[in-house]
């Protein structure tokens, strides 16, 4: 399932961000998922209700954005309905998608430590 390969990647990412920020725990994910991304959002709660598990999004939740299909004229800039035909009717172009096909980790809600590190302050923190 398409689904499965794309929570594996969001968790990848959060699990990176987290750490590269010394977070010790992921309170949320705030996902936007364009309408045609292929994706179905609640294919991917489902599929990340289950693969959280063990991670460092155990215990986060997931918001997912639906954003919408934008069509624009890629000569006039003009932003197109869909009910035009995605064809420009100032100049007969063919529409080009603007958004909606995106799948973007927009925002980690994480907890980070602020307490000074025990021991051997700096260490280690090359970024
Ligand atoms: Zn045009």
């Amino acid at each position: 399932m398409h689904e499965w390969s794309i929570v594996h990647s969001l968790l990848d990412e959060a699990e990176r961000c987290a750490r590269s920020r010394g977070a010790h725990a992921v309170h949320g994910l705030h996902v936007r998922l364009g309408a045609l991304s292929g994706v179905e959002a609640r294919l991917l709660e489902t599929a990340y209700a289950i693969f959280r598990a063990g991670t460092i999004c155990a215990g986060a939740w997931l918001e997912i954005e639906p954003v919408p299909a934008r069509w624009a004229c890629p000569l006039c800039r003009v932003e197109l309905a869909p009910e035009s035909g995605l064809c420009c009717a100032r100049c007969d172009a063919i529409a080009r998608l603007e958004s909606g096909d995106e799948i973007v980790l927009a925002r980690i809600e994480m907890e980070v430590a602020d307490e000074p590190a025990p021991r051997g302050a700096g260490a280690g923190e090359v970024v």
